[in-house]
């Protein structure tokens, strides 16, 4: 039988904190399902399909790694694919109140999910997606906290001409 969890996200962009999840998640389970939520009520820099394409890209030809996108509650798509473990990242104490909470309303919503957190490296634990949208919607240099392709997408669309 072979271990597959579900890493959620909104992941826009991919960063390299992101990344660093990913790479040490392939270290535990067998799979990974790196899932975009495509929240409609929330604006995004980056479509599902843009982040889907920079993640696939950054992350490379790796066939233990399916990317997919849902919308609506995790536990319905995770009752969809049958898969009940949920990777998240945690940076700083700030995630932790946050995180815990919607582990705990998940397992509410469905018994039989468990997430699982890794901490960041300490060269990632500052970056959040946040964080570099606003930079580089600024015209800040973003290119030490996400991958290559992301930066030169984030410079095409608001670097300085
Ligand atoms: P959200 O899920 O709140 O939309 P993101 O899409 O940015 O947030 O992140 C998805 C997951 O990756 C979350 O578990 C988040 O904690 C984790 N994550 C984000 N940035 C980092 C980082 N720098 N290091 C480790 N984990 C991270």
């Amino acid at each position: 039988m072979s271990h597959l969890a579900i890493y959620p996200g909104s992941f826009d962009p991919i960063t390299n904190g992101h990344l660093s999840i990913i790479r040490r998640g392939l270290e535990i389970f067998d799979g990974l399902v790196v899932a975009v939520l495509n929240n409609t009520s929330k604006e995004s820099l980056f479509s599902v399909e843009e982040r889907i394409e920079l993640m696939r890209d950054a992350v490379g030809r790796d066939p233990r790694v399916e990317f997919d996108s849902f919308e609506g509650l995790l536990v319905e798509y995770a009752r969809r694919r049958q898969t009940f473990v949920v990777l998240r990242g945690l940076r700083a104490v700030s995630d932790f109140e946050y995180e815990f909470q919607l582990a705990n309303m998940n397992r509410k919503l469905e018994p039989r999910i468990d997430t699982l957190f890794m901490m960041t490296g300490e060269d990632s634990f500052y970056i959040s997606s946040r964080l570099v949208r606003e930079v580089a919607t600024l015209g800040g240099d973003v290119s030490s906290m996400v991958p290559p392709n992301c930066a030169a997408k984030l410079a095409q669309r608001f670097g300085k001409q």
